[in-house]
């Protein structure tokens, strides 16, 4: 499902990849500090990234929500999702050495 606010994108399905280290379906975003985070391609009930994609642009920007502007996606059923890191089974590996083989 996408759905549109103004002239961006939330999360298009396609765009997902697969973690390196556990191979969860994830979307890698950058966050307003610039780093590179995995989401987990699935929204879940206790979420609290939006993600959105800029139109025209692969690239997907990740915003954690908190306080009233959380409450207010959750009203407005937004999808949100978790980060991969959080409950990635090979978290410390994958941090360490993205590539390393199983
Ligand atoms: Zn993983």
């Amino acid at each position: 499902m996408t759905s549109e606010i103004g002239a961006f994108t939330l999360f298009e399905p396609t765009t997902e990849a697969q973690c390196r280290a556990c191979g969860a379906q994830v979307v890698w975003t950058i966050t307003p500090q610039g780093n590179r985070a995995p989401i987990n391609y699935h929204p879940a009930d206790n979420g609290t990234i939006l993600v959105m994609s800029p139109h025209g642009y692969g690239e997907r920007l990740s915003i954690v929500l908190s306080g009233p502007a959380l409450e207010r996606a959750r009203a407005h059923a937004l999808p949100l999702h978790t980060s991969h890191f959080a409950d990635c089974p090979k978290a410390e590996e994958f941090r360490r050495r993205p590539t390393a083989p199983k």
